[in-house]
Protein backbone atom coordinates (compact mmCIF):
# COMPACT_ATOMS: atom_id res chain seq x y z
CA UNK A 1 0.00 0.00 0.00
CA UNK A 2 1.23 3.28 -0.90
CA UNK A 3 2.53 5.44 1.77
CA UNK A 4 3.16 9.61 2.01
CA UNK A 5 5.72 11.09 4.06
CA UNK A 6 5.62 14.49 4.04
CA UNK A 7 9.32 16.59 4.90
CA UNK A 8 10.78 19.96 3.94
CA UNK A 9 10.53 21.09 0.25
CA UNK A 10 14.68 21.10 -1.16
CA UNK A 11 15.16 21.21 -4.68
CA UNK A 12 11.88 21.05 -6.96
CA UNK A 13 10.62 18.88 -9.65
CA UNK A 14 8.88 15.09 -9.55
CA UNK A 15 10.93 12.14 -9.98
CA UNK A 16 9.71 8.11 -10.75
CA UNK A 17 11.70 5.09 -10.19
CA UNK A 18 13.36 2.77 -7.97
CA UNK A 19 14.52 3.20 -4.37
CA UNK A 20 18.43 2.64 -3.82
CA UNK A 21 19.02 2.86 0.03
CA UNK A 22 22.65 5.50 0.57
CA UNK A 23 24.34 3.59 3.26
CA UNK A 24 26.74 5.82 4.38
CA UNK A 25 28.24 6.75 7.96
CA UNK A 26 31.22 7.21 9.97
CA UNK A 27 33.25 3.68 10.08
CA UNK A 28 33.38 1.49 13.39
CA UNK A 29 36.95 2.40 14.33
CA UNK A 30 38.54 -0.24 16.51
CA UNK A 31 40.23 1.01 19.71
CA UNK A 32 43.68 0.19 18.91
CA UNK A 33 47.19 1.36 20.43
CA UNK A 34 50.62 1.62 18.95
CA UNK A 35 54.17 0.67 20.42
CA UNK A 36 56.07 3.60 21.68
CA UNK A 37 58.56 2.62 18.41
CA UNK A 38 55.57 3.24 16.10
CA UNK A 39 54.38 6.43 17.38
CA UNK A 40 55.73 8.77 15.01
CA UNK A 41 54.91 6.86 11.82
CA UNK A 42 51.70 6.95 13.42
CA UNK A 43 52.01 10.77 13.51
CA UNK A 44 53.24 10.99 9.55
CA UNK A 45 50.37 8.15 8.52
CA UNK A 46 48.02 11.18 10.04
CA UNK A 47 49.64 13.87 8.54
CA UNK A 48 49.68 12.38 4.69
CA UNK A 49 45.78 11.22 5.80
CA UNK A 50 45.20 15.10 5.90
CA UNK A 51 48.06 15.57 3.03
CA UNK A 52 45.51 13.05 0.68
CA UNK A 53 42.31 14.99 2.11
CA UNK A 54 43.05 18.24 1.15
CA UNK A 55 44.07 17.62 -2.30
CA UNK A 56 40.73 15.33 -2.60
CA UNK A 57 39.15 18.50 -1.48
CA UNK A 58 40.69 20.81 -3.31
CA UNK A 59 39.92 18.68 -6.71
CA UNK A 60 36.14 18.21 -5.81
CA UNK A 61 35.81 22.08 -5.05
CA UNK A 62 37.50 22.29 -8.76
CA UNK A 63 35.27 20.91 -10.44
CA UNK A 64 32.20 22.37 -8.72
CA UNK A 65 33.01 25.51 -9.54
CA UNK A 66 33.27 25.50 -13.24
CA UNK A 67 30.33 22.71 -13.23
CA UNK A 68 28.16 24.65 -10.56
CA UNK A 69 30.24 28.07 -9.90
CA UNK A 70 32.09 30.03 -7.31
CA UNK A 71 29.13 30.09 -4.47
CA UNK A 72 28.92 26.29 -4.71
CA UNK A 73 32.48 25.16 -4.77
CA UNK A 74 33.23 27.59 -1.10
CA UNK A 75 30.76 25.09 0.44
CA UNK A 76 34.08 22.96 0.59
CA UNK A 77 35.59 26.09 2.68
CA UNK A 78 34.65 24.93 6.47
CA UNK A 79 36.05 21.30 5.62
CA UNK A 80 39.24 22.53 4.00
CA UNK A 81 39.70 25.07 7.15
CA UNK A 82 38.76 22.06 9.47
CA UNK A 83 41.43 20.49 8.31
CA UNK A 84 43.85 23.14 9.11
CA UNK A 85 42.30 23.60 12.79
CA UNK A 86 44.57 23.44 15.87
CA UNK A 87 41.82 22.35 17.82
CA UNK A 88 41.74 19.33 15.34
CA UNK A 89 45.34 18.77 14.38
CA UNK A 90 47.48 18.97 17.32
CA UNK A 91 44.29 17.87 19.37
CA UNK A 92 45.01 14.50 17.35
CA UNK A 93 48.30 14.35 16.89
CA UNK A 94 47.96 14.62 21.25
CA UNK A 95 46.01 11.68 21.54
CA UNK A 96 48.32 9.77 19.56
CA UNK A 97 51.31 10.70 21.44
CA UNK A 98 49.81 10.99 24.89
CA UNK A 99 47.29 8.08 24.82
CA UNK A 100 49.30 5.87 21.85
CA UNK A 101 45.82 5.09 19.47
CA UNK A 102 46.20 4.76 15.86
CA UNK A 103 45.44 7.78 13.86
CA UNK A 104 42.15 6.65 13.01
CA UNK A 105 41.17 5.77 16.97
CA UNK A 106 42.84 9.40 17.66
CA UNK A 107 41.39 11.25 15.11
CA UNK A 108 37.98 10.01 15.39
CA UNK A 109 38.09 10.74 19.61
CA UNK A 110 39.18 14.27 18.92
CA UNK A 111 36.42 14.78 15.98
CA UNK A 112 33.42 13.52 18.50
CA UNK A 113 34.22 15.93 21.44
CA UNK A 114 34.05 18.48 18.57
CA UNK A 115 31.46 17.45 17.74
CA UNK A 116 29.88 17.15 21.33
CA UNK A 117 30.69 20.61 22.14
CA UNK A 118 28.69 21.80 18.86
CA UNK A 119 25.66 19.74 19.44
CA UNK A 120 25.58 21.91 23.24
CA UNK A 121 23.83 24.45 20.79
CA UNK A 122 20.74 23.47 18.45
CA UNK A 123 20.38 26.17 16.08
CA UNK A 124 20.37 24.98 13.11
CA UNK A 125 22.79 27.18 11.62
CA UNK A 126 25.55 25.00 13.80
CA UNK A 127 23.69 21.57 12.93
CA UNK A 128 24.15 22.10 9.22
CA UNK A 129 28.44 22.98 10.03
CA UNK A 130 27.70 19.42 11.75
CA UNK A 131 26.82 17.57 8.38
CA UNK A 132 30.31 19.26 7.46
CA UNK A 133 32.06 18.06 10.05
CA UNK A 134 31.16 14.26 9.11
CA UNK A 135 31.57 14.22 5.59
CA UNK A 136 35.17 15.46 6.94
CA UNK A 137 35.30 12.69 9.46
CA UNK A 138 33.97 10.00 6.61
CA UNK A 139 36.80 11.34 4.49
CA UNK A 140 39.86 10.72 6.09
CA UNK A 141 38.30 8.04 7.99
CA UNK A 142 38.41 6.38 4.78
CA UNK A 143 41.87 7.39 4.34
CA UNK A 144 43.25 6.05 7.66
CA UNK A 145 41.37 2.56 7.56
CA UNK A 146 41.90 2.11 3.70
CA UNK A 147 38.47 1.71 3.12
CA UNK A 148 38.46 3.48 -0.80
CA UNK A 149 36.99 6.65 -1.54
CA UNK A 150 33.52 7.78 0.15
CA UNK A 151 32.20 9.36 -3.14
CA UNK A 152 32.19 5.26 -4.68
CA UNK A 153 29.46 4.49 -2.21
CA UNK A 154 27.02 6.43 -4.16
CA UNK A 155 27.41 3.55 -6.92
CA UNK A 156 26.79 3.52 -10.44
CA UNK A 157 23.80 1.11 -11.21
CA UNK A 158 20.53 1.73 -12.98
CA UNK A 159 18.98 5.43 -12.62
CA UNK A 160 17.35 5.64 -8.79
CA UNK A 161 15.75 7.89 -5.79
CA UNK A 162 18.48 7.86 -3.48
CA UNK A 163 17.37 7.39 0.64
CA UNK A 164 19.76 8.34 3.10
CA UNK A 165 19.40 9.10 6.60
CA UNK A 166 21.49 12.38 5.67
CA UNK A 167 23.92 13.74 3.18
CA UNK A 168 27.14 15.65 3.12
CA UNK A 169 28.38 18.02 0.36
CA UNK A 170 31.06 16.15 -0.85
CA UNK A 171 28.49 13.05 -1.21
CA UNK A 172 25.84 14.93 -3.43
CA UNK A 173 28.47 16.95 -5.31
CA UNK A 174 29.46 13.89 -7.54
CA UNK A 175 26.03 13.04 -8.36
CA UNK A 176 25.21 12.74 -11.58
CA UNK A 177 21.60 14.20 -12.28
CA UNK A 178 20.98 11.65 -15.31
CA UNK A 179 21.75 8.53 -12.89
CA UNK A 180 20.20 10.52 -9.54
CA UNK A 181 16.35 10.84 -10.42
CA UNK A 182 16.10 12.43 -6.76
CA UNK A 183 17.04 12.42 -2.78
CA UNK A 184 14.90 12.12 -0.14
CA UNK A 185 17.08 12.18 3.31
CA UNK A 186 15.58 11.54 7.42
CA UNK A 187 17.66 14.87 8.34
CA UNK A 188 18.79 18.45 6.41
CA UNK A 189 17.27 21.81 6.36
CA UNK A 190 16.71 23.99 3.39
CA UNK A 191 20.40 26.00 4.48
CA UNK A 192 22.28 22.74 4.22
CA UNK A 193 25.02 22.42 2.45
CA UNK A 194 23.94 19.46 0.23
CA UNK A 195 20.56 21.36 0.08
CA UNK A 196 22.22 23.89 -1.73
CA UNK A 197 24.22 21.37 -3.97
CA UNK A 198 21.11 19.33 -4.84
CA UNK A 199 19.17 23.16 -5.86
CA UNK A 200 22.21 23.75 -8.01
CA UNK A 201 22.80 20.70 -9.52
CA UNK A 202 18.44 20.09 -10.10
CA UNK A 203 18.18 17.18 -8.64
CA UNK A 204 14.32 17.06 -6.66
CA UNK A 205 15.12 16.80 -3.14
CA UNK A 206 13.12 16.67 0.03
CA UNK A 207 14.30 16.71 3.31
CA UNK A 208 12.96 16.09 7.16
CA UNK A 209 11.27 12.75 6.61
CA UNK A 210 12.56 11.76 9.86
CA UNK A 211 13.10 8.10 9.62
CA UNK A 212 12.35 6.83 5.73
CA UNK A 213 15.48 5.42 5.43
CA UNK A 214 14.55 2.48 7.93
CA UNK A 215 11.23 2.04 6.27
CA UNK A 216 12.55 2.43 3.04
CA UNK A 217 13.71 -0.95 0.98
CA UNK A 218 16.33 -1.45 -2.10
CA UNK A 219 14.26 -1.71 -5.13
CA UNK A 220 10.96 -0.17 -3.61
CA UNK A 221 9.32 1.95 -6.38
CA UNK A 222 8.81 5.23 -4.95
CA UNK A 223 7.33 8.90 -6.30
CA UNK A 224 9.54 12.70 -5.11
CA UNK A 225 7.71 15.90 -5.17
CA UNK A 226 10.45 18.15 -4.14
CA UNK A 227 8.16 21.35 -4.90
CA UNK A 228 5.93 20.31 -1.99
CA UNK A 229 8.38 18.17 0.06
CA UNK A 230 6.97 14.35 0.09
CA UNK A 231 8.00 11.28 -1.11
CA UNK A 232 5.38 8.54 -1.39
CA UNK A 233 6.71 5.13 -0.87
CA UNK A 234 5.04 1.97 -3.17
CA UNK A 235 2.90 4.57 -5.44
CA UNK A 236 -0.33 2.89 -7.09
CA UNK A 237 -1.95 3.42 -9.92
CA UNK A 238 -3.59 6.54 -8.73
CA UNK A 239 -0.42 7.90 -7.10
CA UNK A 240 0.84 7.85 -10.53
CA UNK A 241 -1.93 9.00 -12.61
CA UNK A 242 -1.97 12.63 -9.64
CA UNK A 243 1.79 12.84 -10.24
CA UNK A 244 1.94 12.77 -13.92
CA UNK A 245 -0.72 14.90 -14.03
CA UNK A 246 0.70 17.43 -12.03
CA UNK A 247 4.17 17.35 -13.53
CA UNK A 248 2.14 17.89 -16.84
CA UNK A 249 0.63 21.11 -14.57
CA UNK A 250 3.83 22.55 -13.54
CA UNK A 251 5.13 22.29 -17.29
CA UNK A 252 2.21 24.70 -18.98
CA UNK A 253 2.29 26.57 -15.63
CA UNK A 254 6.07 26.84 -16.52
CA UNK A 255 5.18 28.16 -19.98
CA UNK A 256 2.50 30.65 -18.85
CA UNK A 257 5.06 32.15 -16.28
CA UNK A 258 7.28 32.89 -19.33
CA UNK A 259 4.05 35.12 -20.79
CA UNK A 260 3.54 36.53 -17.32
CA UNK A 261 6.86 37.54 -17.23
CA UNK A 262 6.46 39.91 -19.66
CA UNK A 263 3.80 42.04 -18.73
CA UNK A 264 3.58 45.08 -16.75
CA UNK A 265 3.10 44.97 -13.01
CA UNK A 266 -0.59 47.54 -13.56
CA UNK A 267 -3.75 47.61 -11.67
CA UNK A 268 -6.94 47.70 -14.05
CA UNK A 269 -6.86 51.04 -14.27
CA UNK A 270 -3.49 51.58 -14.43
CA UNK A 271 -1.63 52.49 -11.48
CA UNK A 272 1.90 51.25 -11.70
CA UNK A 273 3.59 49.30 -9.28
CA UNK A 274 7.53 48.62 -8.57
CA UNK A 275 7.18 44.89 -8.28
CA UNK A 276 10.90 43.92 -6.98
CA UNK A 277 12.37 40.23 -6.03
CA UNK A 278 13.62 38.63 -2.86
CA UNK A 279 16.81 37.11 -3.18
CA UNK A 280 19.16 35.07 -0.97
CA UNK A 281 21.95 34.25 -3.19
CA UNK A 282 23.80 36.74 -6.18
CA UNK A 283 22.83 33.80 -8.53
CA UNK A 284 19.20 33.87 -7.66
CA UNK A 285 19.36 37.45 -9.35
CA UNK A 286 19.12 36.16 -13.02
CA UNK A 287 16.32 33.55 -12.00
CA UNK A 288 14.47 36.52 -10.54
CA UNK A 289 14.96 38.52 -13.68
CA UNK A 290 13.54 35.63 -15.97
CA UNK A 291 10.71 35.28 -13.59
CA UNK A 292 9.72 39.24 -14.54
CA UNK A 293 11.61 41.36 -11.41
CA UNK A 294 11.49 45.11 -12.24
CA UNK A 295 14.82 45.33 -9.82
CA UNK A 296 15.73 43.65 -6.55
CA UNK A 297 13.70 45.10 -3.47
CA UNK A 298 15.57 42.95 -0.71
CA UNK A 299 19.19 41.15 -1.31
CA UNK A 300 19.74 39.13 1.97
CA UNK A 301 23.55 39.30 2.04
CA UNK A 302 23.47 37.24 5.20
CA UNK A 303 23.09 34.26 3.41
CA UNK A 304 26.45 34.05 1.65
CA UNK A 305 28.44 34.30 5.34
CA UNK A 306 26.64 32.32 7.81
CA UNK A 307 28.54 28.87 8.17
CA UNK A 308 31.56 30.66 6.87
CA UNK A 309 34.49 30.26 9.63
CA UNK A 310 36.55 33.65 8.32
CA UNK A 311 35.13 37.15 7.54
CA UNK A 312 33.94 37.60 3.84
CA UNK A 313 36.44 39.47 2.64
CA UNK A 314 35.52 42.76 0.77
CA UNK A 315 36.25 42.23 -2.73
CA UNK A 316 34.43 39.19 -2.94
CA UNK A 317 31.69 40.68 -1.65
CA UNK A 318 32.24 43.30 -4.05
CA UNK A 319 31.98 41.04 -6.78
CA UNK A 320 28.84 39.89 -5.35
CA UNK A 321 26.98 43.01 -5.01
CA UNK A 322 27.59 44.00 -8.31
CA UNK A 323 26.63 40.77 -9.95
CA UNK A 324 23.64 41.77 -8.78
CA UNK A 325 23.51 45.54 -9.83
CA UNK A 326 24.57 44.25 -13.06
CA UNK A 327 21.75 41.95 -13.45
CA UNK A 328 19.10 44.89 -13.45
CA UNK A 329 20.81 48.22 -15.18
CA UNK A 330 18.30 50.48 -14.94
CA UNK A 331 16.39 49.00 -11.79
CA UNK A 332 16.97 49.67 -8.04
CA UNK A 333 18.98 46.97 -6.18
CA UNK A 334 17.98 47.12 -2.26
CA UNK A 335 21.54 45.61 -0.73
CA UNK A 336 20.52 44.78 2.99
CA UNK A 337 23.51 44.72 5.29
CA UNK A 338 24.30 41.80 7.41
CA UNK A 339 21.16 40.92 9.54
CA UNK A 340 23.13 38.24 11.41
CA UNK A 341 22.05 36.81 14.74
CA UNK A 342 18.48 35.23 15.22
CA UNK A 343 18.92 32.53 13.80
CA UNK A 344 21.45 32.68 11.22
CA UNK A 345 24.98 33.24 12.94
CA UNK A 346 28.42 32.43 11.61
CA UNK A 347 30.95 30.88 12.65
CA UNK A 348 33.75 33.48 13.26
CA UNK A 349 31.80 35.76 14.90
CA UNK A 350 31.39 33.44 17.97
CA UNK A 351 27.85 34.72 19.05
CA UNK A 352 26.99 34.68 22.70
CA UNK A 353 24.61 31.67 23.38
CA UNK A 354 20.82 33.71 23.97
CA UNK A 355 17.93 33.57 26.06
CA UNK A 356 16.11 35.16 23.07
CA UNK A 357 17.91 35.82 20.21
CA UNK A 358 15.25 37.41 17.86
CA UNK A 359 15.46 40.37 20.86
CA UNK A 360 19.45 39.93 21.16
CA UNK A 361 22.18 40.97 19.04
CA UNK A 362 21.41 40.74 15.92
CA UNK A 363 21.25 42.85 12.49
CA UNK A 364 22.28 46.60 12.69
CA UNK A 365 23.19 45.66 16.64
CA UNK A 366 25.91 43.26 15.89
CA UNK A 367 26.89 45.42 12.72
CA UNK A 368 27.69 48.91 14.81
CA UNK A 369 29.72 46.51 17.67
CA UNK A 370 31.55 45.03 14.44
CA UNK A 371 33.21 47.71 12.57
CA UNK A 372 35.77 44.96 11.15
CA UNK A 373 32.85 43.18 9.63
CA UNK A 374 30.99 46.01 8.73
CA UNK A 375 33.27 48.83 7.15
CA UNK A 376 34.11 45.88 4.59
CA UNK A 377 31.13 45.55 3.61
CA UNK A 378 30.18 48.97 3.13
CA UNK A 379 32.86 49.48 1.42
CA UNK A 380 32.11 46.58 -1.22
CA UNK A 381 28.61 47.76 -1.59
CA UNK A 382 29.38 51.62 -1.92
CA UNK A 383 32.34 50.02 -5.41
CA UNK A 384 28.87 48.22 -6.33
CA UNK A 385 27.01 51.99 -6.71
CA UNK A 386 29.36 52.45 -9.75
CA UNK A 387 27.73 49.45 -11.43
CA UNK A 388 24.04 50.12 -11.14
CA UNK A 389 21.08 51.93 -8.90
CA UNK A 390 22.92 50.37 -5.56
CA UNK A 391 20.99 51.13 -2.05
CA UNK A 392 21.84 50.81 1.27
CA UNK A 393 19.05 49.27 3.91
CA UNK A 394 19.94 48.54 7.21
CA UNK A 395 17.80 45.99 8.98
CA UNK A 396 16.14 46.11 12.81
CA UNK A 397 16.72 50.23 13.02
CA UNK A 398 15.16 51.16 16.21
CA UNK A 399 16.73 54.76 16.46
CA UNK A 400 17.92 57.66 14.47
CA UNK A 401 21.22 57.21 16.16
CA UNK A 402 21.83 53.84 14.54
CA UNK A 403 21.36 55.75 11.03
CA UNK A 404 23.15 58.62 12.01
CA UNK A 405 25.72 56.12 12.60
CA UNK A 406 26.36 54.45 9.64
CA UNK A 407 26.19 57.52 8.12
CA UNK A 408 29.44 58.15 10.09
CA UNK A 409 30.57 55.25 8.63
CA UNK A 410 29.82 55.64 5.04
CA UNK A 411 31.03 59.23 4.57
CA UNK A 412 34.76 58.14 6.35
CA UNK A 413 34.71 55.00 3.78
CA UNK A 414 33.51 57.18 0.98
CA UNK A 415 36.99 59.08 1.81
CA UNK A 416 38.65 56.37 1.68
CA UNK A 417 37.89 55.70 -1.28
CA UNK A 418 37.83 58.91 -2.71
CA UNK A 419 41.52 58.87 -2.12
CA UNK A 420 42.27 55.39 -3.59
CA UNK A 421 40.67 57.09 -6.78
CA UNK A 422 38.29 53.92 -6.49
CA UNK A 423 34.85 54.87 -7.99
CA UNK A 424 31.70 54.95 -6.76
CA UNK A 425 28.21 56.75 -7.07
CA UNK A 426 27.85 59.19 -4.35
CA UNK A 427 24.36 60.47 -5.17
CA UNK A 428 23.40 56.30 -3.77
CA UNK A 429 20.59 56.31 -0.94
CA UNK A 430 20.09 54.86 2.20
CA UNK A 431 17.29 53.71 3.95
CA UNK A 432 16.12 51.06 6.98
CA UNK A 433 13.81 48.33 7.13
CA UNK A 434 10.84 49.01 8.94
CA UNK A 435 10.05 45.94 11.46
CA UNK A 436 9.92 46.60 14.42
CA UNK A 437 7.01 48.41 16.27
CA UNK A 438 9.48 51.15 17.94
CA UNK A 439 10.46 52.00 13.79
CA UNK A 440 7.06 52.37 12.64
CA UNK A 441 6.10 54.58 15.72
CA UNK A 442 8.99 56.50 15.23
CA UNK A 443 8.55 56.86 11.51
CA UNK A 444 8.18 60.48 11.31
CA UNK A 445 11.68 61.01 13.13
CA UNK A 446 13.20 58.49 11.37
CA UNK A 447 12.06 59.46 8.17
CA UNK A 448 13.73 62.73 8.22
CA UNK A 449 17.60 60.72 8.26
CA UNK A 450 16.57 57.99 5.48
CA UNK A 451 16.08 58.19 1.91
CA UNK A 452 13.50 54.97 1.92
CA UNK A 453 11.62 52.78 4.26
CA UNK A 454 10.80 49.08 3.33
CA UNK A 455 8.48 47.38 5.61
CA UNK A 456 9.62 43.92 6.68
CA UNK A 457 6.46 42.59 7.67
CA UNK A 458 8.04 39.25 8.42
CA UNK A 459 9.75 40.88 11.52
CA UNK A 460 7.23 43.50 12.50
CA UNK A 461 3.89 41.07 12.63
CA UNK A 462 6.29 38.84 15.03
CA UNK A 463 7.30 41.95 17.15
CA UNK A 464 4.33 43.19 17.19
CA UNK A 465 2.01 40.10 18.25
CA UNK A 466 4.86 38.93 20.15
CA UNK A 467 5.00 35.76 18.39
CA UNK A 468 8.01 33.77 17.19
CA UNK A 469 7.46 33.61 13.44
CA UNK A 470 9.48 30.38 13.96
CA UNK A 471 7.22 28.58 15.77
CA UNK A 472 4.90 25.99 14.25
CA UNK A 473 2.90 25.95 16.67
CA UNK A 474 1.79 29.67 16.84
CA UNK A 475 1.53 29.77 13.32
CA UNK A 476 -2.40 30.24 13.72
CA UNK A 477 -1.38 33.34 16.05
CA UNK A 478 0.76 35.15 13.34
CA UNK A 479 -1.43 37.07 11.31
CA UNK A 480 -0.46 39.82 9.24
CA UNK A 481 -4.03 41.14 9.01
CA UNK A 482 -3.90 42.17 13.09
CA UNK A 483 -5.55 45.58 13.11
CA UNK A 484 -2.50 46.45 15.16
CA UNK A 485 -0.38 45.64 11.97
CA UNK A 486 -2.52 47.29 9.54
CA UNK A 487 -2.53 50.40 11.34
CA UNK A 488 0.99 50.79 11.41
CA UNK A 489 1.26 49.99 7.59
CA UNK A 490 -0.87 53.34 7.42
CA UNK A 491 1.02 54.91 9.69
CA UNK A 492 4.37 54.33 7.77
CA UNK A 493 2.98 55.11 4.85
CA UNK A 494 1.27 57.87 5.29
CA UNK A 495 4.47 59.33 6.97
CA UNK A 496 7.24 58.28 4.17
CA UNK A 497 4.56 60.40 1.73
CA UNK A 498 4.60 63.25 3.68
CA UNK A 499 8.63 63.05 3.90
CA UNK A 500 8.44 62.51 0.27
CA UNK A 501 10.53 58.83 0.62
CA UNK A 502 9.81 55.15 -1.01
CA UNK A 503 8.17 53.14 0.88
CA UNK A 504 8.31 49.24 0.28
CA UNK A 505 7.17 46.40 1.54
CA UNK A 506 9.54 43.45 1.42
CA UNK A 507 7.94 40.78 3.82
CA UNK A 508 5.71 37.84 2.88
CA UNK A 509 2.50 39.59 3.13
CA UNK A 510 3.01 40.86 -0.15
CA UNK A 511 2.94 37.69 -1.68
CA UNK A 512 -0.30 37.13 -0.10
CA UNK A 513 -3.15 38.05 -2.73
CA UNK A 514 -5.36 39.56 0.28
CA UNK A 515 -1.82 41.58 1.29
CA UNK A 516 -0.53 43.05 -2.32
CA UNK A 517 -4.33 44.22 -2.32
CA UNK A 518 -4.44 45.70 1.02
CA UNK A 519 -1.17 47.08 0.46
CA UNK A 520 -2.05 48.99 -2.44
CA UNK A 521 -4.76 50.26 -1.11
CA UNK A 522 -2.54 51.98 1.55
CA UNK A 523 -1.06 53.68 -0.76
CA UNK A 524 2.17 51.39 -0.61
CA UNK A 525 3.07 50.64 -4.65
CA UNK A 526 6.76 49.25 -4.50
CA UNK A 527 6.22 45.74 -3.36
CA UNK A 528 9.22 43.02 -3.21
CA UNK A 529 8.48 38.93 -2.95
CA UNK A 530 10.40 36.04 -3.15
CA UNK A 531 11.24 35.74 -6.56
CA UNK A 532 9.05 32.09 -7.21
CA UNK A 533 6.06 34.64 -5.98
CA UNK A 534 6.43 36.99 -8.92
CA UNK A 535 4.13 36.04 -11.44
CA UNK A 536 1.15 34.89 -8.83
CA UNK A 537 1.25 38.43 -7.80
CA UNK A 538 1.44 40.28 -10.88
CA UNK A 539 -1.56 38.53 -12.35
CA UNK A 540 -3.25 39.37 -8.52
CA UNK A 541 -2.16 43.10 -9.41
CA UNK A 542 -3.48 43.08 -12.96
CA UNK A 543 -7.00 41.98 -11.56
CA UNK A 544 -8.40 44.67 -9.54
CA UNK A 545 -9.10 48.45 -9.98
CA UNK A 546 -6.90 50.84 -7.35
CA UNK A 547 -9.91 52.64 -6.41
CA UNK A 548 -11.08 49.18 -5.15
CA UNK A 549 -8.34 48.59 -2.63
CA UNK A 550 -8.58 52.12 -1.38
CA UNK A 551 -11.77 51.36 -0.47
CA UNK A 552 -11.32 48.20 1.21
CA UNK A 553 -7.76 48.95 2.67
CA UNK A 554 -10.28 52.13 4.28
CA UNK A 555 -12.55 49.50 5.66
CA UNK A 556 -9.94 47.78 7.05
CA UNK A 557 -8.83 50.06 8.70
CA UNK A 558 -11.99 50.74 11.00
CA UNK A 559 -12.13 46.88 11.26
CA UNK A 560 -12.12 45.49 15.06
CA UNK A 561 -11.03 42.72 14.22
CA UNK A 562 -8.61 40.27 12.04
CA UNK A 563 -10.94 38.39 10.74
CA UNK A 564 -12.96 41.55 9.68
CA UNK A 565 -9.89 42.89 8.28
CA UNK A 566 -9.73 39.62 6.06
CA UNK A 567 -13.27 39.60 5.04
CA UNK A 568 -12.99 43.67 4.27
CA UNK A 569 -10.16 42.51 1.73
CA UNK A 570 -11.89 39.40 0.87
CA UNK A 571 -14.61 41.10 -0.33
CA UNK A 572 -13.44 43.96 -2.20
CA UNK A 573 -11.04 41.34 -4.49
CA UNK A 574 -13.19 37.98 -4.00
CA UNK A 575 -14.82 39.60 -7.30
CA UNK A 576 -11.81 40.19 -9.14
CA UNK A 577 -9.77 36.65 -8.27
CA UNK A 578 -10.02 33.33 -7.67
CA UNK A 579 -8.79 33.30 -4.24
CA UNK A 580 -9.12 29.74 -3.61
CA UNK A 581 -6.62 29.04 -6.48
CA UNK A 582 -3.91 30.59 -3.51
CA UNK A 583 -3.57 28.67 -0.78
CA UNK A 584 0.57 29.19 -0.72
CA UNK A 585 3.09 30.13 -2.30
CA UNK A 586 3.40 27.97 -5.31
CA UNK A 587 -0.63 27.59 -5.36
CA UNK A 588 -1.79 28.96 -8.35
CA UNK A 589 -3.38 26.33 -10.69
CA UNK A 590 -1.16 23.83 -8.56
CA UNK A 591 -2.17 23.11 -5.35
CA UNK A 592 -0.05 22.50 -2.41
CA UNK A 593 -2.87 19.45 -1.22
CA UNK A 594 -3.04 17.09 -3.88
CA UNK A 595 -5.49 14.37 -1.74
C1 LIG B 1 11.15 40.93 7.18
O1 LIG B 1 11.44 40.86 8.38
O2 LIG B 1 10.00 41.09 6.77
C2 LIG B 1 12.19 40.79 6.15
C3 LIG B 1 11.91 41.05 4.91
O3 LIG B 1 13.39 40.35 6.52
P1 LIG B 1 13.72 38.84 6.94
O4 LIG B 1 12.57 37.97 6.51
O5 LIG B 1 14.99 38.48 6.27
O6 LIG B 1 13.84 38.93 8.43
MG1 LIG C 1 13.49 40.94 9.06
Amino acid sequence: MSTVHDGLPISEGIAFGPVRLLRWGVPDVPHLTVSEEEIDAEVERFRSALVHTRQRLHELQGSTESRLGAFEARIFDPQLLMLEDVEVVDGTIRYIRENRLTAARAFHWRMLELQALWIRTSSPMVMDRLNDLEDLMVRVLHRLLDLGEPGDLIGDGEPAILIARNLTPSLTVQMDPEAILGIGADLGTRTSHWAILARSLGIPAVAGLVDLSRRAKDGDQAIIDGRIGRLVLDPDARDHRVYRDRQTRIQSWEGELAQIAQLDAVTLDGQPVSLRANIDLPAEAERARDYGAGGIGLFRTEFSVVGRATMPREEEQYLAYRQVAEAFPGHAVFIRTFDLGGDKFPMFLNMPAEENPFLGWRAIRVCLDREELFRPQLRAILRATAHGDVRIMLPMVNDVEEVTRVRELLSEEEEALRRAGTPFYSGYKLGILVETPAAALDAVELARHCDFFSIGTNDLVQYTLAVDRTNARLAHLYNPFHPSVVRQLHQVSRVARAAGIEVSVCGEMAANPLGAFLLLGLDITALSVAWPSLPEVKKVIRAFRMEDARQAARRALAAPTSADVTSCLAEGLGEAVDLKAFSGRWSLSLPANLD
